[in-house]
């Protein structure tokens, strides 16, 4: 039976760490830095999460595309501000066999390279547009920087969305969408999150503009799970993406992108999970229920019988069930089932079934409840809803205790999380301000009130145009 060393009350960095592996989530054994095995159990985790993209994606109009792994050098340099972005991180493939290749081939640490030069291709008119397409597949940095499961790694499992459209207002519509997107999502995750206007000095390598979807860490420090970002036509041109309009002239499109990574995973489990271990959201655990026999002797085939006909029961309601039937003494299975986050846990014994009940256990507050046979199903799904909605609620609290608007330094000193500060619009003031609170600059909000233009600037005390977020950063 694992045992957990650390309590996330108290180090949440090293619980995080243990906790992964502990719950069978990853092995980080590989003997590649940042390149972790998927367990079974964090894969399927992983595949429900995967599973509720593709759905925002078909409910969206999007097609789903596979583009190979590797792309030629040639492609990768037709947009300079890309190339100095990525270049450092990229992984280089330079020989087959004992031959040194023509042309330098790279693993795709994103896909606009590989995918631009063919879009040129399948583009030819305005009736070809828009284009909507996303792939789920795996990428690949060099990162430098200290690894961490889920959060730093260096083959990374990521959902990238693709589109090209007439023009630039028909573009800003798909980023409206893809807010929705991260919405709903999210909220199924049970992750509140913030959008930031990431700064000029910081978007992405070729956006016109980039927005971050971050979310705050038990830790005070946010963590980035994704970004949409706006194009223009900074792509288009180099990677010649035309179309003939109605009037028979030529343009170029428009583009966006959005992408969100094996980071989700990340968040949940660090946000949500407790001293025990995990807490999953409903919506993706990989088991929903598990139902734990209490077993004697005499009636313990009497006990199986029940248990997998309550199984069956919620199996056909679509649950996702799991009877433990393993001969391991019933407080070890509680004990490893509440380390893997599943939200409720069903006993049966011989006298819950003379009594035509079964106890019910919920993850994340330990309350057992009575529920006659009769009640089950609803019961079941009633309290996986509640659940949900406790695991959002508590989110949202620690995301709002930790947000701090201040109009100066020496408040923001005070506080960590999230700090949100008048500012002049100066690249110069902003990173002042990230050497004097040791953070990052997340980005502005997304909406910004006007109000704030009747404050000053916390670095210059000029006027402020915008309010601007900082927070030590993952
Ligand atoms: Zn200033």
């Amino acid at each position: 039976m694992p045992e957990t060393k650390f309590k996330k009350s108290e180090d949440f960095n090293e619980w995080y760490n243990e906790i992964v592996e502990l719950a069978d989530l990853c092995d980080k054994r590989y003997p590649i830095k940042g390149m972790n095995v998927w367990r079974p159990y964090g894969w399927k985790l992983m595949s429900h999460v995967d599973k509720l993209i593709r759905q925002e994606m078909d409910k969206t109009n999007h097609q789903e595309v596979m583009f190979p792994l590797l792309i030629p050098e040639k492609s990768f340099q037709k947009e300079a501000d890309h190339i100095e972005g990525f270049g450092s991180e990229v992984f280089w493939i330079t020989h087959a066999g004992q031959n040194e290749l023509e042309e330098r081939w790279l693993l795709r640490p994103t896909s606009e390279t590989a995918m631009y030069p063919v879009f040129s291709q399948w583009i030819r008119s305005h009736a070809d547009l828009p284009l909507k397409t996303y792939q789920i597949v795996n990428s690949f940095r060099y990162e430098t920087k200290q690894t961490r499961a889920f959060i730093r790694v260096r083959e990374i499992h990521f959902f990238e969305a693709h589109t090209c459209h007439v023009d630039f207002n028909d573009a800003e519509c798909q980023i409206e969408q893809d807010k929705q997107i991260a919405d709903r999502l999210l909220k199924k995750l049970c992750l509140p999150f913030i959008f930031n206007k990431r700064p000029e000095w910081d978007k992405f390598a070729g956006a016109f503009y980039t927005i971050s979807i971050d979310v705050l860490m038990p830790s005070g420090r946010t963590l980035q799970l994704g970004s949409i970002h706006q194009y223009k036509d900074n792509f288009s041109k180099p990677y010649d993406i035309t179309y003939e309009t109605e009037e028979g002239t030529h343009a170029h499109c428009h583009q966006t992108t959005y992408g969100m990574s094996e980071r989700l995973l990340g968040a949940v489990v660090g946000i949500h999970g407790d001293d025990t271990g995990l807490i999953l959201p409903p919506d993706v655990s990989p088991i929903q229920v598990v139902i734990v026999p209490i077993i004697f002797k005499d009636t313990r085939e009497k006990v199986f019988t029940v248990c997998h006909e309550v199984a069956e029961q919620l199996t056909d309601k679509g649950l996702r069930i799991h009877v433990d039937q393993r001969d391991v003494n019933p407080g070890n299975k509680f004990y490893e089932w509440e380390l893997k986050g599943v939200p409720l846990r069903i006993e049966i014994g011989p006298r819950d079934i003379s009594n035509n009940q079964v106890v019910l256990v919920s993850r994340d507050t330990g309350e057992k409840k009575n529920i006659a046979r009769d009640d089950l199903i609803n019961a079941v799904e009633l309290n996986l809803d509640e659940m949900s909605q406790r695991l959002l609620k508590r989110a949202e609290v620690l995301l709002k205790e930790k947000t701090h608007i201040v109009d100066t330094l020496d408040e923001a000193k005070e506080y960590d999380g999230i700090i949100q500060l008048p500012w002049c619009g100066t690249d110069r003031c902003a990173l002042e301000v990230e050497e004097i609170l040791d953070g990052n600059t997340l980005g502005e909000p997304i909406t910004n009130d006007e109000s704030v233009t009747e404050k000053k600037c916390v670095t210059c005390g000029k006027p402020a145009k915008t309010w601007m977020r900082f927070a030590k950063t993952y």
